[in-house]
C-alpha cells in the first residue's frame, strides 16, 4: 500500500516554471510596490499563458529587500502582487503561488530564502506537488540562474525584450 500511494503521489508531481518577478514579469523600476507602477514586460501574459495551457504550475520567487530596508511593507507588497495577477489575469494568465524573501543581511541578517539561494524553491516543492526534474527558472539576474543551479534545476536569462519570443526562442514550451 505504500508504495501504491507513493506511486499515485509522484505522478501527481506538475512541472513548473519559476518566475523571477521584477524585471521577469513586471518592468523593474527600482523596489516597484506601487500598484501604478505596475508594467507588464511585453509577451508576460502571453508566455504564463501558454506554460498554464501546458499544465506547468506558475510559481514566483521574488527577493523583496525593500521590505527589510524599510522602503515599504508587506501589504504593499501584496498589493501589487494582486494588481500584477490582475493584469496578468485579463489576457488569461494564470499565478499558482507567490513566494518572496523579505530580508537582507545588512538589515535583517541572514536567511536562507534570498536568492541566489535555493530556500523558496524548496518551499514551493514542500506546498505543491512539483516535479523539479521538468521544472526550469526564469530571471533577469545572474543570483536567479545561481538559485536555479543550487536548487538542481535549469535557469533561463531573461535580458529583456518580449518575454514570450525569448521563451520561444529558448524552446521553452515544447
Ligand atoms: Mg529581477
Ligand atoms: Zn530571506
Amino acid at each position: 500500500m505504500v508504495i501504491t500511494n507513493r506511486i499515485q503521489d509522484f505522478s501527481m508531481r506538475r512541472p513548473a516554471v519559476f518566475f523571477d518577478r521584477d524585471g521577469t514579469l513586471n518592468e523593474d523600476r527600482g523596489y516597484p510596490h506601487k500598484k501604478e507602477d505596475l508594467a507588464l514586460i511585453p509577451g508576460a501574459a502571453k508566455a504564463v499563458h501558454r506554460f498554464n495551457a501546458k499544465g506547468y504550475l506558475i510559481i514566483i520567487i521574488t527577493n523583496q529587500s525593500g521590505i527589510a530596508r524599510g522602503y515599504f511593507d508587506t501589504d504593499d507588497f501584496k498589493n501589487f502582487n494582486a494588481a500584477l495577477r490582475r493584469a496578468l489575469l485579463l489576457e488569461g494568465a494564470q499565478i499558482d503561488l507567490i513566494l518572496h524573501c523579505p530580508h537582507h543581511p545588512k538589515f535583517s541578517g541572514p536567511c536562507s530564502c534570498r536568492k541566489p539561494q535555493p530556500g523558496m524553491i524548496h518551499t514551493a516543492t514542500k506546498r505543491l506537488q512539483i516535479d523539479l526534474d521538468t521544472s526550469f527558472l526564469i530571471g533577469d539576474q545572474t543570483s536567479d540562474l545561481a538559485c536555479a543551479t543550487a536548487a538542481g534545476i535549469q535557469g533561463h536569462l531573461f535580458e529583456g525584450g518580449d518575454l514570450h519570443e525569448f521563451c520561444n526562442d529558448q524552446d521553452l514550451f515544447k
